[in-house]
């Protein structure tokens, strides 16, 4: 499986700013040919990625989508439009707009859906709101999981993202907590796909600079999910060239004085 690195910049970044950012950024990772690129800008901005993405190993795509494909929805956009726009990848179920827009695993599950409708692949956010234990973290991001028969894990990444992770103040989980939790969505997701090929799965909350290399040495780890640390191209493209050295979590640990 090749390493999935993206970023999804919410709501900071001007079409203006998207398309330096772009136009800077294609060049700084044109070397990463063993890994998967993405860039989700604000939907403004999204014309612009693709102008300057193109020809590039950085995809891009969106970060939400609504359900329908047309209709009376003032203000949604739809998974035909962003196919459209040549998005490759459209995150749903984050945190952020669980919380801000009350959105449910039913809702989650139908935007999925219109997404791999549409031939693209949905970055599908799974993580529980406060630190407790890993085997009530691991059950909880099951249960947001539940809907997974119904999807087509060949268009599906699932990013793990505990919200205590996320955001200004937070840290990363710690290596055993992610690991842990990416191994039980791993059996989740291996048990449905049978011989198929499974969805990877990604890690986002507090990724930066310092922390990526441990991160992506986590089994089970198949990419990152990059938030604030990603808001400018210089720091997109150091996360992006990360030196993937896969270790055991202990080692992770004591190597970094996180356990
Ligand atoms: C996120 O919210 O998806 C995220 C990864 O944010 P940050 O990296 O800023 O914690």
């Amino acid at each position: 499986m090749r390493p999935l690195i993206g970023t999804s910049w919410k709501m900071n970044l001007t079409p203006s700013q998207a398309a330096g950012y772009c136009a800077a950024v294609r060049y700084m990772v044109d070397d990463l040919l063993d890994r998967t690129l993405f860039v989700l800008p604000p939907y403004p901005a999204i014309p612009y990625a693709r102008q300057l993405l193109s020809g590039s190993n950085v995809a891009w795509g969106a970060q939400d989508v609504h359900p329908d494909d047309e209709g009376a929805h003032t203000g949604d956009v739809s998974a035909s439009m962003l196919a459209d726009l040549g998005c490759t990848f459209v995150e749903v179920g984050h945190h952020e707009r669980r919380r801000d827009h009350h959105e449910d695993d039913d809702l989650i599950a139908a935007k999925v859906a219109a997404i791999q409708r549409w031939g693209m692949t949905a970055i599908l956010c799974v993580g529980e709101e406060s630190k407790t234990t890993i085997e009530e973290a691991s059950a909880l991001v099951l249960g947001q999981l539940r809907f997974l028969e119904r999807f087509d894990l060949a268009r599906l990444v699932v990013a793990y993202e505990p919200a205590w992770a996320i955001g200004v103040g937070a840290d990363h989980a710690p290596p055993e907590w992610v690991a842990a939790v990416h191994a039980a969505l791993h059996r989740r997701l291996r048990e449905l796909a049978g011989d198929g090929a499974s969805a990877p799965v990604i890690y986002g909350g507090s990724v930066d600079t310092a922390s990526a290399d441990l991160l992506l040495a986590c089994p089970g780890v198949d990419g990152l999910f990059v938030g604030r640390s990603a808001l400018k191209p210089e720091g997109f493209a150091e996360i992006a060239h990360t030196r993937i050295d896969r270790r055991d979590v202990a080692e992770i640990g004591r190597g970094h004085g996180t356990s």
